[in-house]
């Protein structure tokens, strides 16, 4: 490069700056799911419901019952780094919610067509914003909050050409609602595709309950219940017995403080504790979530919020591979759980 060819330094367009930031969390249908059903759990929903058009890329809608946004608040909500979830440093360090970022919506509004219809608590009526070109109405629903997203990609073509078929992303959005619905027993989900109910889980009393609903009855036949304290680490769940293990590693959830995760340390330390009784490449199969002090886990690793680092490592395997150890040695009948329905 020559100086003559050089261009100088610039800051760029706000538009462009929310599309490079999308690349980093948005690289398919199901990446919008997992953002905007991040926000419906944030605002405390207990019904969300799905809709989607075209393995999500023509359309992608959440509702859900949850506390809604104030009329006043609705334009901010998709601006930059705008967010109601921290507001310093502090805030950060110890946060308890899915979302902090402040990005998704408004990275998703530069990359698609996106309008948010709400109602929040209290108030008497709900408001609709449209995404491009900022136009407030009223309109009508109760307390809550519906996303739509269409179009995915209209903007950038590029990404657009690596979508595969409509069904696998369908089943791609699918698999994200089903990671969120196993973090979350308490709360309906519903999913709908081109006009069809596709899956539907109720809201279940027993996180047992909702691992044979929206993964099988034999996952909770074919696991042991895991309950173990190590230190600050408590470590909950299910491990499957060995004979369950396959071999495909797709049904291995691990989940930090309700978050969804994928970790090395995480999924060394069950391997560790299967070390005696699998052999071979059989993966197992288990469902394992891990409270830890927020403060002892950075979940500002990458923006898509998938990888966490641990304070304490060592503590963590050494927690996690005690727990599935235990359970594993322990009689069986004491915990079998008949799944109902
Ligand atoms: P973040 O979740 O990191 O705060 P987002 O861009 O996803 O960033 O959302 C921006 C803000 O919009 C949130 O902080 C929240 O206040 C509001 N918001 C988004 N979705 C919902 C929803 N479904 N219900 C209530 N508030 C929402
Ligand atoms: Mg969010």
């Amino acid at each position: 490069i020559s100086p003559a060819e050089r261009r100088p330094i610039r800051e760029l367009p706000d538009e462009l700056i929310s599309q490079i930031a999308a690349g980093e969390v948005v690289e398919r249908p199901a990446s919008v799911v997992r953002e905007l059903l991040d926000n419906a759990l944030d605002a405390g929903a207990s019904q969300i419901t799905l809709r989607l058009a075209s393995g999500g890329v023509r359309l992608i809608s959440v509702e859900d019952d949850g506390l809604g946004i104030p009329r006043e608040e609705l334009t901010v909500a998709l601006r930059r780094h705008a967010t109601s979830k921290i507001a310093s440093l502090v805030d950060l360090e110890t946060v308890g919610t899915m979302g902090f970022r402040g990005e998704a919506l408004a990275a998703i509004n530069s990359i698609a067509e996106l309008s948010i219809l709400s109602r929040f608590a209290g108030a008497d009526t709900a408001f609709a914003l449209d995404g491009r070109t900022g136009e407030l109405r009223p309109v009508a629903r109760s307390t809550g909050t519906t996303v739509e997203v269409r179009e995915l990609f209209f903007a950038t073509p590029a990404r657009r050409k690596f979508l595969k078929t409509d069904a696998t992303e369908l089943a791609h959005c699918i698999e994200a609602v089903r990671r969120h619905a196993l973090a979350r027993p308490e709360v309906g989900f519903s999913i709908w595709h081109d006009g069809k109910l596709v899956e539907q889980w109720r809201a279940a009393s027993t996180r047992e309950q909702r691992l044979a609903d929206a993964l099988s009855d034999e996952f909770v036949a074919q696991s042991v219940a895991v309950d173990h304290e190590g230190g600050p680490v408590r470590v909950i769940g299910r491990a499957g017995i060995p004979d369950a293990a396959r071999s495909r590693g797709d049904q291995q959830f691990f989940y930090v403080n309700g978050r969804f995760v994928r970790d090395k340390v995480l999924s060394h330390a069950v391997r560790s504790a299967y070390e005696d009784v699998l052999h071979g490449q059989r993966q197992p199969i288990y469902a394992l979530y891990l409270e830890i002090d927020p403060s002892r886990v950075d979940v500002n690793v990458h923006p898509t919020k998938i990888e966490v680092r641990f304070r304490d490592g060592r503590e963590v395997h050494q927690a996690v591979r005690h727990a599935v150890e235990d359970a594993l040695a322990a009689p069986r009948s004491s915990d079998a759980v008949a799944p109902s329905g």
